[in-house]
C-alpha cells in the first residue's frame, strides 16, 4: 500500500501531464465535439452494460454500437433517489459498495483515497437528497481539469496565487478539489489560499491581506462582501481575476467588483456529478464542457427543451466516469442553453441563464451570514440523513430531516449550534425534527434552504 503523499504526488504529476491537452480541447469545433461525444457515449454504454447489473437491465434491447445522442430520450432518466437506492448495482466495481464508500466518507479527516485509487464526495445538491459520487484515478484528474483548465485560456498565469472561498470540508467537492490542487504549481509555497466561506469576513480579510492572491474565486455573496471591504479600504489586495460559483451573480455584485478592483467578474457553474462550465470573456455566457458530458435541457416532464428556451432542469450523461456511470442523470438546476457559435471560436455550447441557486445563504440581523455549505457540512456528516429542509428563524433555524436507521438529532442540533456560534450568532435557537416526508414546491423541487424574507 502506498502512502497518501506518494499517491497524491503521482496523481498531481499525471494531472500536470494532461493539462495542455485538456486546455486545447476548449477550442474544438462543434463538429469535433459532437464526434468525440458519440465515441465516448458508445464506449460508456457498452462498458456500463458489461460491468453493471443496473445498467445491463436498463440498456437491454438497445443497439449500443450504433447508439447516438439523438437516441438518448429512448432511455429512462436517473434520479438521485434511484441512484442511491441502487448504488451497489450501479457501480461497475463490485467492491465499491455503499456501505464501504459511506464508511470511507464518514471517516474522512482531510483528503484521502479509498483503495489507493478512488475519491468519494457527498452532495445534497438542490434536490435535498444525499448523494455520493465516486471517481477513479484518471476520472478525478479529468474532473479537476474540467474545473481548472480554463484559467489560462486568456493568457493568465497558471501559477498566479489564488484565493478561494468555498467549503473546506473534504467530503464536499470544493474541499476535495482544493486538497488535490493546492500544490499543483510545484513544491513552492502554497499557491492557493483556501478560506472557508463560513469564516467571519474580518478573518478572511486578514488572511487575504497576508496571502495577497491575484485570483479570487468564491461564492458570489462572499465576493460581494470582499469587494465592499476593499471599497472601505480594509482589504488591500489587487486581484486581476475574479470569478463566482454556486450562487446567483447579481448586477449589484458585478458593480461592486468593478468599483473595487476595476475587473469584470466571471460567473461559473459546476456540480459534484462531474461538470464545470467554463467562462468565456467577461460579459459573455459561460461554455459547457461539451467534450466530456452530454447535457440535455428538459422541462418538468423530461421532454426536450429547444436551445434558447429556459429549461426546468438538465439531464447529465457523464462521459468520463466509468466507475459510477451517470446516464441521463437528473439535475434540478434551471438554465437556458444556446448552441450558436461564440465569438471566441470555441464550439462548446453556452449557458445564458441559471436559476435555482438563490436560497443558498441565511443572513441574520447582526450581519452574520451562514452559507448552505456550512449547514450541509453539519447535516451530511450523519450518513443516515436522507433529505433535509432548513428554514431560517429570527434567532437560528428549524431543521426537518428524513432519516434512515439511527440518527441522533440531539448531536446534530448541538453541532449546528456550535457552527452558528462560531460564525457570529450568539445564543442561537435551533430545532431539529425527524419527519416522514418533506413538502415540495409545485415544480416537485424541494425548497431545501428557506431564508427569512428580507
Ligand atoms: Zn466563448
Amino acid at each position: 500500500m502506498s502512502t497518501y503523499q506518494e499517491l497524491i504526488a503521482k496523481q498531481r504529476a499525471d494531472q500536470s501531464e494532461g493539462f495542455l491537452i485538456s486546455v486545447r480541447r476548449l477550442s474544438w469545433s462543434a463538429e469535433r465535439l459532437s464526434a468525440e461525444r458519440e465515441r465516448r457515449l458508445r464506449e460508456l454504454l457498452q462498458w456500463s452494460f458489461d460491468h453493471s447489473d443496473f445498467w445491463r437491465e436498463r440498456l437491454a434491447g438497445h443497439d449500443l454500437s450504433t447508439f447516438t445522442e439523438a437516441d438518448l430520450p429512448s432511455l429512462p432518466i436517473l434520479t438521485k433517489k434511484e441512484l442511491m437506492a441502487n448504488f451497489d448495482r450501479v457501480m461497475t466495481k463490485p467492491n465499491l459498495t455503499l456501505v464501504r464508500v459511506n464508511d470511507h466518507v464518514n471517516h474522512l479527516d482531510g483528503d484521502a483515497y479509498l483503495d489507493d485509487e478512488y475519491r468519494a464526495v457527498v452532495t445534497s445538491g438542490t434536490g435535498g437528497t444525499r448523494g455520493i459520487f465516486v471517481y477513479g484515478w484518471s476520472e478525478w484528474i479529468t474532473y479537476a481539469l474540467i474545473a481548472t483548465r480554463w484559467r489560462t485560456r486568456s493568457g493568465e498565469d497558471p501559477f498566479a496565487p489564488v484565493g478561494t472561498f468555498f467549503a473546506t470540508n473534504t467530503k464536499h467537492v470544493s474541499g476535495a478539489l482544493h486538497a488535490f490542487s493546492r500544490d499543483f504549481a510545484g513544491d513552492g509555497p502554497l499557491a492557493v489560499t483556501h478560506l472557508p466561506a463560513s469564516l467571519p469576513i474580518p478573518e478572511i480579510v486578514v488572511g487575504l491581506n497576508t496571502a495577497r492572491p491575484t485570483v479570487l474565486t468564491g461564492y458570489a455573496s462572499v465576493i460581494h462582501l470582499l469587494a465592499l471591504e476593499a471599497l472601505a479600504g480594509r482589504l488591500t489586495i489587487e486581484p486581476n481575476w475574479v470569478s463566482t460559483n454556486g450562487e446567483q451573480l447579481t448586477d449589484d455584485i458585478k458593480r461592486a467588483v468593478r468599483a473595487a478592483w476595476d475587473v469584470e467578474v466571471y460567473d461559473t457553474w459546476g456540480c459534484t456529478e462531474g461538470v464545470f462550465a467554463f467562462p468565456c470573456r467577461p460579459g459573455r455566457p459561460m461554455h459547457l464542457p461539451d467534450d466530456l458530458a452530454i447535457i440535455e435541457p428538459v422541462d418538468e416532464n423530461n421532454d426536450p427543451v429547444p436551445y434558447g428556451q429556459p429549461a426546468a432542469k438538465i439531464l447529465l450523461t457523464n462521459l468520463y466516469n466509468k466507475t459510477q456511470p451517470l446516464i441521463r442523470y437528473e439535475i434540478n438546476d434551471s438554465m437556458t442553453i444556446i448552441d450558436e457559435p461564440c465569438e471566441c471560436g470555441s464550439g462548446h455550447r453556452r449557458i445564458t441563464d441559471i436559476r435555482g441557486r438563490f436560497d443558498t445563504f441565511f443572513e441574520y440581523e447582526n450581519g452574520t451570514i451562514i452559507h448552505r455549505l456550512g449547514m450541509e457540512g453539519v447535516l451530511l456528516g450523519d450518513p443516515n440523513v436522507v433529505e433535509m429542509q432548513v428554514t431560517q428563524t429570527h434567532g437560528g433555524m428549524a431543521v426537518s430531516l428524513v432519516t434512515q436507521g439511527e440518527c441522533d438529532t440531539a448531536v446534530l442540533r448541538n453541532n449546528l449550534i456550535e457552527m452558528l456560534i462560531r460564525s457570529g450568532l450568539s445564543d442561537p435557537d435551533v430545532t431539529v425534527v425527524k419527519v416522514e416526508s418533506l413538502e415540495r414546491m409545485w415544480s416537485g423541487k424541494l425548497r431545501q434552504f428557506e431564508p427569512l424574507a428580507r
